[in-house]
């Protein structure tokens, strides 16, 4: 029996938010006690332990090393592959996975493709005025949330850094004037000060509205009315706007996966560029998965490009729409995918996701999922933040590193691909 040891900053990487104050007290090598962490995060950690993958090949079990060695047989022999997935793997994993992607002549393709990728193209076009969470929790007066709902999503990023974070300017609630917009009354909406509903749709239309009454001049309205708002409420809103000292816009998939997708986030870009003129503004998205930020992050400095690239001629080609997995999937371009710590057979369109039944499937994850059961080999890993350290990004783009805390019987992500890469290139 091995005596209680606790473990403090323990970095949770269920969401973007990287909460890095758990604290966790384990015996044997099993979580006794968790604290700090919010109703997801408690969730994940009970569960993180259970329901674990084995090396599997064409359904039956096999050893590791044999798994390992088919990986790399299938990848140097398909013609076109995809690798897709990174949102939940350390940026060591990321790294390994576009080598292995520039050895194979894969293209290479993240979840935020499906996520906030729209909103990462904005920022090619426009740019984006953003800083950390720090900065925000300590300085923001007028904070907005933009079809993004944190209470339920990312629910301690509001006590940690948003409204009811304690910063050194601004202590509590009642020093920050909160408003949401969204096409329902979300639980995040219930909490802010205004809430601003916007017809489903309609958020290019109100963002550009925004932008003109900022700048002085006033948008064609139907009926008195701007993405089913009042015209003269907008008016109110624009010199609010205006009047911050330093204000802040958190968005979500609300806005980049509606409507004009990438135009809303551009448009809102484009906005804060403009309240700049008056205060300090400033943008960010609200991450999803762990480090999905981290995958952007390090594909754009291994190859120059955030997501979506394609290396069947040997160097980095970016085209979303061409390049992304939904795009390859759907129309039957993939002769063979690596799905790495994600699960497209859950969350992409069916005629994408059904494809993997079609062609030779390797899953990297620690997980049974409904991808694993589309899969022809199965490669066991290590738990990130839990039974692997590493490096994660948060969705501030603030680096932070994990710290394992228990035992594990197979190793990490990043370990299993540098072996199927080490075999391609001695091959
Ligand atoms: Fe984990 Fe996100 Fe909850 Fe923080 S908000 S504890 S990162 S799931």
């Amino acid at each position: 029996m091995s005596e209680l040891k606790k473990h403090e900053n323990i970095t949770c990487t269920f969401c973007g938010a990287l909460c890095d104050n758990i604290e966790v007290e384990v015996k044997n090598n099993e979580i006794q006690s968790i604290k700090n962490a919010c109703a997801i995060s408690r969730k994940k950690y009970e569960h993180a332990l259970k329901d674990r993958t084995v090396p599997m090949l064409d359904g039956e079990e096999a050893e590791y090393e044999v798994v390992i060695k088919k990986a790399a047989e299938l990848l140097k022999e398909s013609k076109n592959p995809l690798i897709y997935g990174l949102s939940s793997t350390t940026a060591e994993a990321q790294k390994t996975a576009v080598k292995l992607a520039e050895l194979s002549g894969a293209n290479i393709d993240s979840t935020s493709s499906v996520c906030h990728g729209p909103g990462t193209m904005a920022k090619q076009l426009v740019g984006m005025v953003t800083s950390t969470l720090g900065e925000i929790k300590n300085r923001s007066d007028l904070m907005l949330f933009w079809g993004a709902n944190p209470v339920e999503a990312h629910p301690n990023h509001s006590k940690r850094y948003t409204m009811l974070s304690e910063g050194l300017f601004k202590k509590n609630r009642s020093d920050r004037e909160v408003i949401v917009f969204d096409v329902r009354k979300t639980p995040t909406a219930k909490m802010a000060d205004r809430f601003f509903q916007v017809e489903p749709g309609k958020d290019f239309e109100l963002l550009m509205a925004l932008r003109m009454l900022v700048n002085g001049k006033t948008p064609a309205a139907e009926n008195g009315r701007v993405a089913g708002l009042e015209l003269e409420e907008l008016k109110e809103l624009a010199d609010k706007l205006k009047e911050a000292s330093y204000g802040s816009i958190f968005y979500g998939m609300g806005l980049t996966m509606t409507g004009a997708k990438y135009m809303n986030t551009w448009a809102a870009m484009s906005l804060i560029r403009d309240l700049n003129d008056y205060g300090r503004f400033v943008m960010m998205p609200m991450r999803g998965h762990g480090n999905v930020a981290g995958s952007e992050i390090t594909m754009a400095w291994q190859t120059g490009y955030p997501f979506a690239v394609n290396f069947s001629r040997g160097y980095p080609r970016y085209n979303p729409g061409e390049y992304t997995a939904v795009d390859l999937l759907a129309k039957k371009e993939v002769d063979a995918a690596f799905i790495i710590a994600s699960d497209p057979a859950a969350s992409l369109p069916h005629k994408a996701a059904a494809y993997l039944d079609e062609i030779p499937t390797i899953v990297l994850d620690p997980h049974w999922n409904l991808t694993t059961d589309k899969a022809d080999i199965i490669i066991p890993s290590a738990l990130k933040g839990i039974t692997a350290s590493g490096t994660v990004y948060r969705m501030d783009h603030v680096p932070l590193h994990l710290r394992s805390f228990l035992e594990d019987q197979w190793p990490n992500d990043a370990e299993a691909l540098i072996k199927i890469g080490e075999l391609i290139e001695n091959d």
